[in-house]
């Protein structure tokens, strides 16, 4: 737009002289009445090259200058009509006319005339008679002031002209000044900022608000570079901040400009969603330019404008030469960081060397180390593991829930987990989201934190253990980050090895698992000690009840014989007899309930399946028991029995559980107590139904620590030597085989039976409470 000012001036004449060859183009127009004087006028301006135009009077002579025109006009004062000074206020008035130059030609000398030809606009005079030399040299003066005059309104246009060009090219130019000065600005500022977040910051806002564009962003590009991240962004907009990007779409422009390095310029936009991924509908037109360093793209400096067609060429460059800035004031700030976390980084390794060389317990040495990693390295949650045998046990943690950060925390070394991960490469492991990790294992009390590092313990080539950091945000760990940590592990695992606090561990662990296994051998002995003692106990039993029942069936049988001779009459015999009779069917009795247990012991109990009406069973038990109880002066009651519905039992054996119960309560209660059988019904939700009796009574009651071993085969809780012979006398203590054999029963119809009692008291007869529990139908297995 650069206009040169010699072209828009034209040449102005600078003499009369030079106007002379130019005088034939003159037209000059003579008013006067005396056609004499007209004539001989006429004629001398004819004969020096001048055109000559006439009028008689003054309303003609208006006429011709309007009209033809003339140069210049030489008027008469006294004219027929109108005077020379009302045609000269008329020719002035016209705007056709006006500027044309009249010279009024006087016989008056009078001074007031001429003062008054030149009120009305005239320029001159001549007098009469007229000095033919003198007025062609007014004649020509005049139209030489005259050219000058209309050269001098061309050279004005000219001027006006290019005073608005001017204007344009110093618009153009304040812009242009803006722009370099926001660009020396920003070249100012920028080289001053050595942290890269402000840095960046700082160059979007300078863009921004100096040029008012929509929207200003920068995008970096990782260390990697597959992905592009939006690391910050200023303007009318409101954008989300975590935006990355795969460099896989090329349609995306920045994404474009990343791998070619080439600025990129988008008018006409509206953008559409695919395309943007500010997704800034109202946005017009963008240009993307690439931040170099050298060969290197680093990122992308992207603008958005509202306005359609608003980069031009100059603002590209600008803009560019912007980019191109904040690039090298990136990279500078970039490796001043680094720099700077070289510098912390040994100087806190520097610390942490002191630290391990003074005399502090050494056992503080990893929730120091810890500390120290947070200056170098900030983290949400740290904490430094050992491996002991299949898990990692905490050794120090920093940034846990309070709750949790006193206890104990362990974790299993999973197959395929970090841990197992790291000790294979016997490398540091960084995830950049943990939920996107198949081996990663949430501890569920713990806030997720998506960003993990692991870095590994090693000691004498092997992976000891390990520092594990967290970030909240994904990504959030850098490879230099990564190095920073492997510096303090190595001094780490120095340190943990001079505090000898991984031998000791894993010399307390190599214990104990000595010991468990110890232990577990000897268990393991006692036990089949045991079973091989419970089975001879169970041989024995076997054989001597079966080599009991043959020679007993025979004395039986010879007493029952003895009975009926007629030696009976005897009253002392007979009563001999039925004593021999009653010791043996007590014999009896006893041998087949050991045989009973043999049974429960081999496994060869049948359950058959028959629907059992409890309430009649247990009537029938009541029936047979009744001289027992009536000795004893006790009373069975039965409570809510015929409620409940039948089950399948085998009936041989159900008899044989509730006999036992009673009986027992018979024996374990005084004289005059009274025992009671309730029922009900137990509906659990998920479960099948079933049916629970309980045999409760006002006798001594059981310490709960022989609620269970009463169970057991031979267990009694009293002495041995107070067992009385019969059945169902007060403490008349049997074999221990009763309850042995109830649960034998009712395991295997899938039932349950347990003891409740306050205790064992001989004064004040708390009672036991023996609960069975059997299931209304015998599940089909
Ligand atoms: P025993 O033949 O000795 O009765 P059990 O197996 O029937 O053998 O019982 C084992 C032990 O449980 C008994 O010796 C007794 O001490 C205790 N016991 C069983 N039932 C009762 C009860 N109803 N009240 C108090 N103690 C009981």
């Amino acid at each position: 737009m650069y206009t040169d000012l010699q072209n828009v001036i034209p040449d102005i004449p600078t003499s009369i002289e030079e106007n002379e060859a130019a005088k034939i183009e003159h037209k000059v127009l003579v008013i006067d009445d005396n056609p004499t004087n007209l004539g001989l006028l006429s004629n001398y301006l004819k004969s020096t090259g001048y055109k000559v135009l006439s009028a008689r009077d003054g309303e003609s002579g208006l006429e011709k200058a309007q009209t033809l025109q003339p140069d210049i006009i030489l008027l008469d004062i006294m004219l027929p009509g109108i005077d020379g000074f009302t045609a000269c206020r008329h020719l002035k008035e016209n705007p056709d006319t006006q500027d044309i130059p009249v010279i009024f030609m006087t016989a008056l000398s009078d001074a007031k005339d001429k003062l008054q030809g030149f009120q009305v606009g005239g320029v001159d005079y001549v007098t009469k008679p007229l000095q033919y030399e003198e007025v062609i040299a007014r004649v020509g003066t005049h139209l030489n002031i005259r050219n000058l005059t209309r050269n001098l309104q061309t050279q004005n246009n000219h001027l006006q002209a290019t005073m608005s060009e001017l204007q344009a090219v110093n618009q153009t130019l304040s812009k242009r000044n803006i722009q370099l000065e926001a660009s020396s600005e920003v070249g100012q500022e920028l080289t001053a900022i050595l942290n890269v977040d402000e840095l960046l910051n700082k160059v979007v806002s300078l863009i921004q608000t100096k040029f008012n564009y929509y929207f200003v962003s920068i995008w970096l590009l990782d260390t990697n570079k597959d992905v592009v991240e939006l690391r910050t962004g200023i303007g009318l907009a409101k954008v989300r901040q975590d935006i990355r990007l795969d460099l896989d779409d090329d349609n995306i422009a920045l994404i474009w400009v990343c791998k070619q390095g080439e600025p990129r310029l988008i008018e006409n936009l509206p953008l559409e969603e695919a395309d943007s991924p500010l997704n800034l509908s109202v946005a017009k037109s963008e240009l993307v330019l690439p931040l170099r360093t050298g060969e290197q793209v680093i990122g992308v400096l992207d603008i958005l404008s509202q306005d359609f067609d608003t980069f031009d060429n100059d603002d590209q460059v600008v803009l560019q030469t912007l980019a191109d800035q904040t690039a090298t004031a990136l990279r500078n700030a970039q490796l001043y960081e680094a720099e700077a976390q070289r510098r912390r980084l040994a100087e806190s390794l520097e610390r942490v060397g002191r630290i391990l060389s003074s005399d502090l317990d050494l056992r503080q040495v990893p929730r120091r180390i810890l500390d120290e990693l947070g200056g170098v390295v900030p983290y949400l949650r740290g904490s430094v593991f050992l491996q002991v045998g299949s898990e990692l046990q905490c050794i120090a943690k920093r940034g846990y829930p309070s709750k949790k950060s006193t206890g104990q925390l362990q974790i299993t070394i999973d197959e395929g987990g970090v841990f197992q991960r790291m000790t294979e490469v016997g490398q540091s492991v960084l995830i950049d989201d943990v939920i996107r990790d198949e081996g990663w294992q949430q501890l569920d009390w713990l806030p997720l934190h998506h960003s993990w590092l692991g870095v590994p313990l090693i000691s004498k080539d092997r992976v000891i253990g390990m520092i594990s950091l967290t970030r909240l945000k994904a990504n959030a760990f850098s490879d230099e980050d990564m190095h920073s940590v492997q510096a303090f592990a190595s001094q780490a695992a120095i340190a943990l090895e001079n505090a000898g606090l991984f031998d000791e561990i894993n010399q307390f662990n190599e214990q104990l698992e000595q010991m468990v296994t110890e232990r577990t051998e000897e268990l393991e002995q006692a036990y089949q000690r045991l079973a091989r003692l419970d089975k001879t106990k169970t041989d024995f039993i076997n054989v001597t009840s079966h080599e009991l029942r043959t020679p007993l069936s025979v004395i039986k049988g010879y007493t029952q014989i003895l009975k009926m001779l007629p030696v009976n009459d005897d009253v002392e015999i007979e009563k001999l007899v039925i004593g021999i009779i009653q010791g043996v069917d007590r014999l009896h009795q006893i041998v087949d309930t050991m045989l009973d247990v043999v049974k429960i012991d081999s496994e060869v109990l049948q359950v058959r399946r028959e629907p059992t009406n409890l309430a009649v069973m247990i009537r029938d038990i009541k029936y047979k028991l009744r001289d027992a109880l009536e000795q004893r002066q006790q009373i069975l009651t039965i409570v809510d029995l015929d409620e409940l519905p039948p089950i399948e039992t085998n009936p041989e054996l159900m008899f044989k559980v509730f006999y036992n119960l009673i009986v027992n309560s018979i024996k374990y209660t005084p004289d005059g107590g009274s025992i009671t059988l309730s029922g009900q019904l137990v509906e659990q939700v998920g479960e099948a139904s079933q049916v629970e009796i309980v045999v409760s009574d006002t006798g001594i009651g059981i310490d709960a620590e022989h609620h269970e071993q009463i169970f057991e085969k031979f267990y009694q809780t009293g002495e041995i030597a107070f067992h009385s012979t019969g059945q169902t006398k007060f403490k008349g203590g049997g074999p221990g085989l009763g309850l042995a054999i109830v649960r034998g029963i009712v395991t295997v119809h899938n039932g349950q039976v347990w003891v409740e009692s306050e205790g064992h008291d001989e004064e004040k007869f708390p009672g036991s409470h023996f609960h069975v529990r059997l299931p209304i139908i015998q599940p089909i297995l």
